[in-house]
């Protein structure tokens, strides 16, 4: 045995007559006048397998066996399929069982399982079809994503998961300290004195790789990150995770308006690319998740993104006549009812809010001239909201320095991001895209736990 096996989605553009073996795992399996049907899953496409089994061509101990869940190996013969469906099908002459799966116990037997259920055997969910298409999508998606920044110039450049500047201000933090023992069952705090700590201060996951980025696009001119994000959001939302994969380009001579350029062509060319590349996924997706998706997904691709200043929105928002939630007034942090309103029912398609009060947004964004508001980008989408957030980052000493002063933020903290300003500034921007959120968009799931593997919310960490 070695990797050189064949997939099971090219097993299926063989022609017939050609000898082969198929790896997999039982889908289904049903019996029809002394022959079986085994449909079989390797994970490698949207196609299953179907093995056909003659009366007697496989000893009974071992068809006995083939249940579903059960990992097996099926020796035979491709040969034309007399069912709707597929062009061809294996016919079987040999079988071997590597692990079976007693029917009994196996918790992936039903169709129709809920998605709750399913979160609780995340390690057996990447067997079923939604899961198995998340996935590839995924794997399809991670693949554009490189190839979109590196036909582009962008170096990928790897910033770090641990941290101890807490300048980012991006999210609720995760402390990483070597201070807390592992005792019985609980913890031993062995010092409350960070500076007996593994780094001498306190330390934190990232929430964020820009201000890293920052230092690398101001050398490098143009790089991107793409990498695991952490935020201790304890809301249990369904488009937050505590552990998250952020993509983040940081441009150097770029501003407001190439940012939103880059951001568009990114999710534009990204979208584009899983049309073409990830058809029988994306129509499952279609048909099982989510009706509208591939009018969507297209209209996304052929239709530019509108682009919005954030005090119009406020206005559109306020002669909307909706019932929200949250009442609306310049000044506000958008909620989600308000993002979705604008871009699904106002819009009907991508917006790009720009220009938002600096009130609700960081210390490194650049100041407009009106002395309100800041070159700050947001990307929202119909079905989910924020996706991307993004900005031009503020390249003046003097304006950043008095925006620290002004939000009450300790300057010592960022001596070495206030040296980009001091040394060779440069006009720079860049943005954030949640890769959950995007992924949560091409598939239609509701859920941002069901587009992960492993998800980590709030009392959420097995697996
Ligand atoms: P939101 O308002 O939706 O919580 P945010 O304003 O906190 O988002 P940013 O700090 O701008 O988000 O982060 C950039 C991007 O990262 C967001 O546009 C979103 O796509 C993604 N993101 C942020 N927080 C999370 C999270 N907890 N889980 C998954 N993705 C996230
Ligand atoms: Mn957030």
């Amino acid at each position: 045995m070695d990797y050189r096996r064949t997939y099971v989605r090219d097993l299926l553009s063989l022609k017939p007559g050609a000898k082969t073996a198929a790896f997999g795992w039982v889908k289904t399996r049903r019996d029809s006048k002394g022959i079986s049907f085994v449909q079989l899953s390797d994970g490698s496409g949207q196609k299953d397998l179907q093995v056909v089994i003659p009366e007697g061509s496989i000893p009974d101990t071992i068809s006995s066996q083939l249940t579903t869940g059960a990992c097996v190996r099926f020796d035979g013969e491709i040969v034309e399929s007399p069912a709707a469906g597929q062009p061809v099908e294996l016919r079987a002459d040999g079988c071997e069982v590597y692990g079976p799966a007693d029917p009994a116990a196996y918790p992936l037997q039903k169709k129709g399982a809920s998605w709750e259920f399913l979160r609780e055997i995340a390690h057996l969910r990447p067997r079923g079809n939604t899961f198995g298409a998340v996935f590839r999508l995924r794997n399809a998606a991670a693949f554009a994503i490189h190839e979109f920044f590196q036909s582009r110039g962008f170096l990928y450049v790897q910033t770090p998961i641990i941290t101890a500047s807490d300048a980012e201000g991006a999210g609720a933090l995760f402390a990483v300290s070597t201070l807390l023992e592992a005792h019985g069952q609980g913890y031993k705090l062995q010092s409350p004195d960070p500076a007996q700590d593994f780094f001498g201060k306190p330390a934190y996951l990232t929430v964020s790789g820009q201000l890293e980025a920052e230092c690398l696009a101001l050398a490098l001119t143009n790089v991107y990150t793409f990498g695991p994000t952490f935020r201790a959001e304890n809301s249990n939302s369904s488009r937050h995770l505590a552990e998250f994969w952020m993509i983040e380009p940081e441009m150097a001579f770029c501003d407001l308006e190439g940012n939103m350029n880059l951001a568009e062509e990114f999710v534009r060319e990204v979208i584009g690319k899983l049309l073409e590349r990830c058809g029988p996924d994306l129509d499952f997706f279609n048909l099982r998740i989510e009706p509208e998706l591939l009018a969507t997904l297209r209209h996304v691709v052929e239709s530019p993104f509108e682009r919005l200043p954030y005090t119009e929105a406020i206005k559109m928002l306020e002669a909307s006549g909706e019932a929200f939630e949250y009442s609306v007034h310049w000044g506000c942090d958008l909620q989600s009812e308000h993002e979705r309103w604008l871009t699904e029912k106002k819009v009907g398609r991508p917006v790009i809010l720009t220009d938002y009060p600096k009130e609700i947004k960081a210390f490194y964004m650049r100041a407009n001239d009106d002395g309100k508001t800041v070159r700050a980008m947001d990307v929202l989408a119909p079905r989910i909201g924020e996706i991307v957030g993004g900005s031009q980052r503020e390249e003046r000493l003097d304006k950043i320095e008095a925006r620290i002063t002004e939000m009450g933020l300790p300057m010592e903290a960022y001596g070495w991001y206030l040296d980009l300003r001091r040394f060779g500034s440069a006009p720079h921007s860049g943005f954030g895209l949640g890769f959950e959120r995007l992924m949560m968009y091409v598939t239609g799931m509701k859920n941002i736990r069901d587009v992960i593997p492993f998800y980590r919310t709030p009392g959420s960490a097995e697996f």
